[in-house]
């Protein structure tokens, strides 16, 4: 069977059957033959020869065709599953299509909706896409620009942007933005173009489709805008300008009324008189102050705050700051005190009266806020920076503090943590504003710590370089060591502040602010065998506590050889004589420079048992007395006739004899005839100016030319101070 299968299979089966069938056609003929049978009819042999070849003929075509049906079965189940095959494949097409055409539809739709113009346009500057809203608003049809090279009329103005950015196409992002006005059917209009490089696969540049936006309206928003804050900018420079003018022309008065108050308080008057002309002075001073703070924020407003970089003395330049805020410390009967770090510098390089100004601003808030206690000033080294040191000063308060939430705004100008109608306090709400700008001119930083209640330290920090040219420290920064200290002080802002000054310089100290306690530290030196240096005692004690301190130290083994030093406010000294008899043989009067205080703790004892005044410096020996002084001449050119009688009754004080003329030329003639040491030069005058003034007596011939020649002005601006120098003045003061 299986070869006969082969043979079906065969595709030469056929003609191997007709040679087998004839095979055995002649095999039957011959069979009869072979097997002995003779005659012509088919002996049963052969017809059973002949029925089995048909049977296997069959059995061969019947196998065959079986095959062959089994292999068309086959072909044709293939032929139908490609057939489905194919059929789902055309049925994704068709839905691929539909989505494509959608898309397609969707994405003319957008480019058509859209207010932007959409242009493609070959290298060649052939377009080959232009959308509705670039026909629209160039008027013209869709067939006209497609193909053609159009460009839009570009405004001259704007000639060439775009060619000169076209280099950015070439490179990554592939995309350049630019704004250029075009000649449209609504006349120029602003188009911020976007145009971006199509590539293909080689990166080279197809076509550039560009997009752009009509930008009228923000560009003339922005014009607009830029129209207003260039009127806004002149506006403040004006108004910077005018304070400063008003401000001027309000301190020149203000100084006669101040001056005539001053020379009227030191004349005889009745005590009614008196009190009413120190409320003049008072006010006026405060008044002053106020028109000073809007001067100065209008020159830092208007950019003209230049610092005035010199070398100076740290510990002098806080000590004096410090001084001038004691009297409104006294009148307020509060401390205030300045405390330096042993490492702080005392020589250094920067602007000086800035430096004041701020300490006086923080220090000046500090007892305006501060209703008991006191103020301290404390200085010391942060880290030593590049040419110098960073130096931190922090004003501390015992006042009523700043709430958290009002600590931000503090630095702002006319920013004030009670601004009500009924607020307790005066001022412009400038000072901290001021300070700020000053320290942050100086390249420092300020800030606040405060809580409502509790107090405030208002503090900042600038770099500050060392004095190449530094003398020797005044004080030794362990001046006071191996001293033994007793501080019995009433007040604890003042006790801290001396308990830290005396550290600072070495001492050991015994402090407290209860007199019973000086016994306590007596007894207990006395126990360990040791010995007090000194005793400094607060004046401000009642008289029989201080005689009765000043009686049991002496008396007793620890104080009884030390250096008894009374503390006293500027308004005590009516109260030292009692005390001398006590045994007290100093005072210092507070503030305390750290100096004095050093004096009087190391210094000899006066033999002769004269009181020593610790603050104020040995009076010089009166000048020329006994032998007359040569008179020195001063002209004084000034057209107000106010300020000439107060700076003649200032300088006659000096010993002075004075001149006044009342214009610039009068004053050139003045010169020419006279012998002057000294001009006083007012620089707005009549007729002549004090500038041009200085100019012909500059030029005049012989030795009156190089008079020194000081500018009298309340100007405080920068320009006026450099036409000063121009024409020759020798100096200008502010
Ligand atoms: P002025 O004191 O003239 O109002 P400043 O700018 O110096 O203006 O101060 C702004 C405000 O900050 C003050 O009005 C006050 O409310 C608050 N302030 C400043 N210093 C202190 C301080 N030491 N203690 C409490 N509040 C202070």
């Amino acid at each position: 069977m299986k070869l006969l299968r082969i043979l079906v299979q065969n595709r030469y089966f056929g003609p191997l059957l007709a040679s087998l069938g004839m095979a055995i056609v002649v095999l039957v003929f011959n069979v009869d033959v072979l097997a002995g049978e003779s005659g012509n009819n088919l002996g049963p042999t052969s017809l059973a020869v002949i029925a089995i070849t048909i049977a296997v003929v069959l059995a061969a075509l019947f196998f065959d065709t079986r095959g062959k049906f089994a292999r068309l079965n086959n072909q044709s189940e293939r032929v139908s599953e490609m057939a489905d095959r194919l059929t789902v494949a055309i049925e994704k097409l068709n839905a691929a299509n539909a989505d494509l055409q959608q898309s397609e539809e969707r994405y003319r739709g957008l480019v058509e909706t859209q207010d932007a113009f959409i242009v493609r346009r070959t290298a060649d500057g052939l377009l080959t896409f232009v959308n509705s809203a670039f026909c629209e608003q160039f008027g013209m049809d869709r067939a006209e620009l497609e193909g053609s090279n159009f460009t839009p009329d570009v405004h001259p103005e704007d000639y060439g942007i775009a060619e000169s950015l076209a280099p950015g196409l070439e490179a990554p992002p592939y995309r350049i933005r630019y704004d250029q006005r075009l000649l449209t059917r609504d006349g120029w209009r602003w188009i911020a173009w976007i145009d971006n490089a199509i590539r293909d696969d080689a990166g080279r540049i197809l076509e550039i489709q560009s997009i752009g936006r009509d930008d009228t309206a923000r560009k003339l928003a922005e014009e607009q805008l830029k129209g207003a804050r260039d009127e806004a900018q002149a506006a403040n420079r004006a108004k910077s300008s005018f304070l400063a003018t008003v401000s001027h022309e309000i301190r020149t008065p203000m100084n006669g009324i101040l001056g005539m108050t001053r020379l009227l308080l030191e004349t005889e008057l009745t005590g009614q008189q008196y009190g009413y002309a120190s409320a003049v002075r008072q006010s006026g001073e405060a008044l002053l102050a106020i028109i000073s703070d809007i001067l100065d924020y209008s020159k830092i407003e208007a950019g003209k705050l230049a610092l005035d970089e010199q070398p100076f003395n740290l510990i002098n330049t806080v000590e004096q700051a410090c001084e001038l805020l004691s009297a409104r410390a006294v009148e307020r009967e509060i401390a205030i005190g300045a405390t330096f770090a042993p490492d702080v510098p005392e020589f250094l390089y920067g602007d000086a009266g800035r430096l004041r100004q701020v300490i006086l601003n923080l220090g000046g808030n500090a007892i305006k806020f501060t209703d008991q206690g006191g103020v301290m000033i404390a200085v010391s080294v942060t880290f030593e920076s590049e040419a110098g040191v960073v130096v931190l000063f922090e004003v501390t308060d015992t006042g009523i503090g700043i709430a958290e939430e009002a600590q931000d705004k503090l630095f702002e100008e006319f920013s004030q943590v009670d601004s009500g109608s009924t607020r307790r306090h005066g001022g412009t709400g400038l000072g901290l504003a001021i300070s700020q700008r000053i320290v942050q001119r100086m390249k420092g930083q300020i800030g606040v710590e405060s809580a409502a209640g509790k107090g405030s330290t208002f503090w900042f920090m600038v770099d500050l370089a060392f004095d190449p040219e530094a003398s020797e420290a005044t004080v030794a920064p362990d001046a006071l060591a191996g001293q033994r200290i007793m501080l019995c002080d009433g007040n604890a802002t003042s006790r801290e502040i001396i308990h830290r000054s005396l550290t600072a310089l070495g001492a050991e100290v015994s402090a407290s602010g209860d007199p019973e306690q000086v016994l306590q530290f007596l007894a207990q030196a006395e126990g360990d065998e040791a010995i007090f240096d000194a005793a400094l005692i607060d004046g401000a004690f009642p008289d029989k506590t201080i005689t009765e301190l000043g009686r049991k130290l002496r008396q007793s083994a620890a104080g009884g050889d030390c250096r008894l030093v009374l503390l006293l406010r500027v308004d005590q000294h009516a109260r030292l004589e009692p005390y001398r008899q006590n045994g007290f043989e100093f005072y210092l009067v507070r503030p305390i420079r750290r100096r004095t205080l050093v004096q009087v703790l190391t210094g000899d004892r006066n033999e002769e048992g004269d009181w020593v005044d610790s603050r104020l410096p040995p009076e010089p020996a009166e000048a020329g007395a006994g032998k007359p002084m040569a008179t020195v001449r001063v002209l004084l050119a000034e057209d107000n006739r106010i300020n000439q009688m107060l700076a003649e009754a200032l300088l006659g004080k000096l010993g002075l004899e004075t001149e006044c003329v009342g214009n610039g030329r009068e004053a050139v003639e003045a010169v020419q005839k006279g012998n002057f040491a000294l001009v006083l030069m007012d620089v707005n005058m009549p007729l002549m100016d004090g500038l041009q003034a200085t100019r012909e007596i500059r030029a005049l011939v012989g030795p009156n030319a190089s008079v020194p020649i000081i500018a009298m002005t309340a100007s405080a601006r920068e320009e006026d101070r450099q036409r000063c120098a121009v024409s020759g003045l020798s100096a200008y003061p502010v």
